[in-house]
């Protein structure tokens, strides 16, 4: 866990940091010396932007970036705007430029890998109510391409949500990764259901576990399984003895039915979500993978709903 916070202080603020003092301190022999630079550093910045979990360290510090990459972009543009378009012919000079232009084809490359598959979807899906009330909730997990949906390469989970709700000043809990289940945002928070249906699978004893502590044995944890519309919808990691619905049950769209925990394959409290055509698995974990909508919108990584 200490090297996922490593890596993420890495790639999130020193990497940004480190470029954008590049860009903006250092000197540069011509216009298109400076030009490339700042495809560089706006091609990082773009893909952090996109694929970074910003519930770490505050979803609106996402936005500091590009402002302080505009800037940035200014206060260095200011300083080559007398310098010639190209630099003299040297061939450090044709050295530094090749490999600035290598760069920038890679992150292309990179951004190409995920963008048009991982915010697109096909097939048939389906609209839900979003199951969550009261506050501002952020998608760790969601999109179609393993880069920003970790659950993307299980076919049944291809489409799965990974919800937090984000404090005061967006972060998902107080401090970078506590032990305490309550200093999490989300964790307590009531579930609602996200469409007219009946309950399928009601499961409601196994324990809260202490971050980051999981139990692989029972990857859902607590969990209720809805009969939605043609298709099963999953709720996982839920709160231990917190369901108010029964298997067999109908409930109503929006009815509370739980509260999220953290109980099952679970590192943090959040809520798992996803929806599967109806029947088509032996397991609640099993079956084909089905697109969920919510308010027409198709979550991906970093998108985040304001709930009053
Ligand atoms: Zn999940």
């Amino acid at each position: 866990m200490l090297l996922a916070i490593a890596l993420t202080i890495l790639t999130h603020l020193v990497i940004p940091a480190v470029f954008l003092a590049w860009l903006w301190r250092e000197t540069n022999r011509s216009k298109l010396d400076w030009l490339l630079k700042l495809l560089v550093v706006a091609l990082y910045i773009v893909h952090i932007f996109l694929i970074g979990r910003w519930d770490w360290f505050s979803y609106y510090l996402r936005f500091g970036l590009v402002i302080l990459l505009i800037v940035a972009a200014y206060q260095s543009f200011i300083k080559v705007k007398a310098l010639p378009l190209y630099p003299p012919r040297k061939l450090g000079h044709y050295v530094s430029l090749g490999i600035s232009s290598a760069v920038i084809l890679f992150f292309i490359a990179v951004l190409g890998s995920y963008i048009p598959q991982g915010y697109s979807f096909g097939g048939e899906s389906i609209q839900l109510a979003f199951p969550l009330k009261s506050g501002v909730y952020y998608v760790g997990h969601g999109g179609n391409h393993p880069t920003i949906n970790y659950h993307n390469v299980n076919p049944t989970q291809r489409y799965a949500l990974d919800i937090a709700k984000l404090n005061a000043v967006g972060t998902r809990a107080n401090g970078l990764y506590p032990e305490l289940l309550t200093n999490y945002a989300i964790f307590g928070e009531t579930l609602y259901s996200p469409c007219n249906s009946t309950v399928r699978k009601a499961v409601n004893n196994f324990p809260d576990l202490v971050p980051p502590q999981s139990d692989r044995n029972n990857p859902a944890g607590n969990h209720i399984l809805i009969e939605c519309k043609g298709a099963d919808v999953l709720l996982a990691h839920l709160q231990r003895g917190s369901l108010t619905v029964q298997e067999r049950e109908t409930v109503e769209v929006e009815q509370a039915i739980a509260k999220v925990g953290n109980s099952g394959n679970t590192t943090e409290p959040h809520l798992h979500i996803h929806a599967r055509q109806a029947n088509t698995g032996k397991s609640v974990l099993s079956g084909e993978g089905m697109p969920m909508l919510f308010s027409n919108r198709f979550l991906t990584r970093n998108s985040v709903l304001f709930h009053r």
